[in-house]
């Protein structure tokens, strides 16, 4: 969808050369092990189907989505030889749809496997599949008593060819959790067992953790999109988005008023309120009232009141009041205010921040240029984007 520049309430501006540049970062810190791309969400909200294609481009061949649907619409937007692995396993009954799609499942129960298992006698062929196992997060994988059942049964991955044995890290932004090294005995204790197979662990916090955690694949998504992956230290990865608001309209306010609804700030002494068209609809969390901010030229601007459907109010009283003519721009994201930063404000974690980006923003896209000529992409604007120009969607 279209949302134009001059019509939408902000814009948000998405730098693929960024995340390329963050892609190969992993990639080196991955050292031998291969480097996949975390994609679901459509790419936590800012592209899949662009950003995978990019990133083939420059030889991942490994894809994660969450959904079955996530998957089918990635398809096309990968060469033939990427493997897209599906998170959540086959929904009950849409088994054949993987077949049809190319797409390869994680298999995070018991169940799943008998369902893949039978799939495979049913066609006759050996079917690929991850093996997800739990080491500790108690959320997807088989429990450490089905492993045991399964080791015990020579039959139980009958017709699977086992492409990664796999688990996920449920502490790895913190260095020195004890979960970490907890969930790595673990995850080794049954690779041991099962010593042929390729192994996944790590996500893009573990891509931080020691080479002990890469294995032979690695599964970075969020680093690839610019939040930090370890807590308390410099974040290695290049921002990727910006968002900037824009300014409706600006008010001077006396001692004693207030703004917003439930009328929760009261100006202490005349301020300027300038009134920027983003809001929670907009993904621009609720928690954050009274504690958000955004960036002026440089300059940080307090949200005051509490943040409404469609809009926030800012004190502006340190601006100039010429940079505050409706229509100019606030950075509500931006190198000086990032992802994370945002996040904090509103109680929450980048992830939340990015995969809430509204759907009323104008996107643009800036940098690519190692997107492929023949990207299979919905928009007509791909033609203006190989020409050079910002490809907007
Ligand atoms: C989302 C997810 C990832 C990517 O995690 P990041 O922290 O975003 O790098 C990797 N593996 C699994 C199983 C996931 O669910």
């Amino acid at each position: 969808m279209n949302k134009q520049a001059t019509h939408a309430g902000a814009v948000l501006t998405i730098d693929l050369d960024a995340i390329l540049a963050n892609y190969r970062l992993l990639r080196q810190r991955a050292g031998a092990a291969q480097c996949a791309a975390v994609v679901k969400a459509d790419a936590y909200g800012l592209g899949a189907g662009l950003i995978a294609a990019m990133l083939a481009a420059d030889g991942c061949r490994h894809f994660f989505v969450a959904h079955l649907d996530e998957g089918i619409a990635l398809r096309p937007h990968v060469p033939t030889d990427a493997d897209i692995f599906v998170l959540h396993g086959p929904p009950v009954g849409s088994d054949t749809e993987f077949l049809h799609h190319r797409l390869i499942p994680v298999l995070n129960s018991t169940a799943q496997i008998v369902a893949w298992r039978n799939l495979a006698q049913r066609e006759n062929k050996m079917l690929q599949a991850v093996i997800q196992i739990d080491s500790g997060m108690s959320r997807l994988g088989l429990a450490p008593a089905e492993v045991d059942a399964w080791l015990d049964d020579p039959a139980f991955l009958n017709g699977i060819a086992m492409r990664y044995l796999m688990s996920h890290l449920a502490c790895a932004e913190r260095r020195e959790h004890p979960m970490n090294a907890l969930q790595l005995a673990n995850f080794k204790a049954v690779r041991a067992r099962i010593p042929e197979c390729a192994a996944t662990f790590a996500n893009s916090s573990g891509v931080f953790l020691d080479s002990d955690f890469h294995f032979d694949l690695v599964r970075p998504g969020a680093a690839l999109y610019g939040i930090a992956p370890i807590a308390g230290t410099a974040n290695p990865m290049h921002p990727v988005v910006r968002l900037q608001g824009k300014i409706i309209q600006t008010r001077h306010i006396a001692q004693g008023d207030h703004v917003g609804y439930g009328v929760s700030y009261c100006a202490s002494n005349p301020r300027t309120i300038a009134t920027v068209s983003v809001g929670y609809a907009d993904g621009w969390l609720r928690s954050a009232s009274h504690r958000g901010m955004a960036v002026i030229d440089g300059i940080g601007v307090p949200q005051v009141g509490v943040i409404s459907m469609d809009t926030i109010t800012l004190d502006v009283s340190d601006i100039d009041p010429m940079r505050l003519l409706p229509g100019m721009s606030v950075d509500l994201i931006s190198n000086e205010r990032t992802v994370d930063q945002v996040a904090a404000a509103a109680g929450t974690i980048g992830y939340e921040i990015l995969t809430s980006l509204g759907a009323r923003y104008h996107r643009e896209y800036i940098g690519g240029n190692l997107l492929p000529q023949n990207v299979n992409d919905t928009n007509a604007a791909q033609a203006l984007f190989a020409q050079g120009k910002a490809l907007t969607i």
